[in-house]
């Protein structure tokens, strides 16, 4: 055996400790050090490391973070014992299993030791072929044990960026089917969300036999509001226009819906044809108090609507669109009969 030992000697195998066995040896008698590093010699995988003061015995495994520790009993400064409660209490090597080396062998000693946490017990110097198999079993539970935690900590991971993706595709979801049911313009619903509720409201009545009512309107000489103000003008006119038929219903089932161009269509569930006919008409007074300014209209001089209503008792024989077209033959009354006004369709 040679003298010139080191305080700390280091044979290192590879730098993942995550695949092959890392040793600790703490003891103060560098003869049993040597003896150690013998015998693991020929383990080509097993890392040998070795400490020989027991001061810094947790600072060098929270450097080299070992599958095993070797732990002598008896030291000069620090007991064995104190130091396993070191190593417990150190999140690095909590977990570590420490196989203590005693030239003891009483019962009173391993109980003691197994007490304060040891994984193991050997009366030095050990048996090789006895040392490298614990050594090899202790590490492999131990790493393990930690490949299991680093899975663990990765599908948790994944869950979290799964659940985030999952969040954002809600969102973007919740977003498309907003944008697809909306008018880009004037921000209310457009003509396929008018078409969707028309039906189920349509059903709804057929169900529970209840009087349906859809009012056409559409803007009085908007051609010449367009020739006159010009298109960024026409359409800041669609807009203020949209804004005040929505502000003009009441009821939570009342529905309005940009029809195309300058045309707005408005569903009201359960209303027959007189209180369609009121709402018609506070849309026009409203539309008129808002008091847009158009020079060039021939029947006012300001932003004036025509409006048609028509109230239906949805039947089989009927569909949605007989009740849209009732609707639309009223409003070319309205228009014949001189604009800014409405017509009850028969
Ligand atoms: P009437 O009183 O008979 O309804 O006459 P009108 O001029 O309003 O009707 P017409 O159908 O001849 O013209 C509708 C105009 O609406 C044509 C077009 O320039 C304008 N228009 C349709 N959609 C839009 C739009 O999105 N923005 C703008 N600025 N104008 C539009
Ligand atoms: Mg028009
Ligand atoms: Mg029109």
């Amino acid at each position: 055996m040679s003298n010139d030992i080191k305080p700390e000697i280091t044979v290192t195998a590879g730098a993942n400790n995550l695949s092959h066995p890392v040793v600790l040896l703490v003891d103060d008698q560098a003869i049993v050090a040597e003896a150690i590093r013998r015998m693991l010699a020929d383990e080509a995988d097993i890392e040998f490391h070795y400490c020989k003061e027991p001061a810094s015995a947790v600072g060098k495994a929270n450097e080299i973070r070992p599958t095993i520790i070797l732990q002598d009993l008896v030291m000069p400064e620090v007991d064995g014992y104190t130091l396993l409660k070191f190593y417990r209490g150190n999140p690095a090597t909590s977990g570590t299993p420490v196989i203590v080396l005693s030239s003891r062998e009483d019962p009173k000693d391993k109980r003691q030791a197994f007490e304060n946490g040891a994984s193991d017990y050997l009366v030095k110097l050990p048996d090789k072929i006895e040392l490298i198999a614990r050594i090899r079993a202790h590490s492999n539970t131990y790493l393990l044990q930690l490949q299991r935690d680093e899975a663990y900590r990765e599908m948790k991971k994944l869950q979290e960026q799964l659940t985030e993706s999952h969040k954002k595709l809600e969102e973007s979801n919740a977003t498309l089917l907003r944008l697809s049911t909306m008018d880009g313009l004037t921000g209310i619903a457009n003509r396929r969300h008018f078409d969707e509720t028309l039906l189920l409201e349509w059903k709804t009545g057929l169900r529970e036999n209840t009087i349906l009512s859809v009012i056409m309107l559409d803007i009085d000489f908007f051609k010449k509001y367009n020739d006159g103000y010009g298109h960024q003008g026409g359409d800041d006119c669609l807009k203020e226009v949209a804004k005040t038929l929505r502000d003009s219903l009441n009821r939570p089932g009342d529905f309005i819906a940009r029809y195309g161009g300058e045309e707005f269509v408005a569903i009201l569930p359960g209303t027959d044809a007189k209180g369609a006919a009121i709402i018609a008409e506070q849309m026009r007074a409203n539309i008129a108090t808002k008091n847009i300014p158009h020079a060039y209209s021939n029947v006012a001089d300001h932003v004036s609507i025509s409006l048609g209503v028509a109230a239906m008792r949805p039947d089989k024989s009927d569909s949605p669109a007989d009740l849209v077209a009732k609707a639309d033959g009223a409003l070319y009354k309205a228009k014949e009969q001189g604009r800014n006004c409405y017509v009850v369709a028969e």
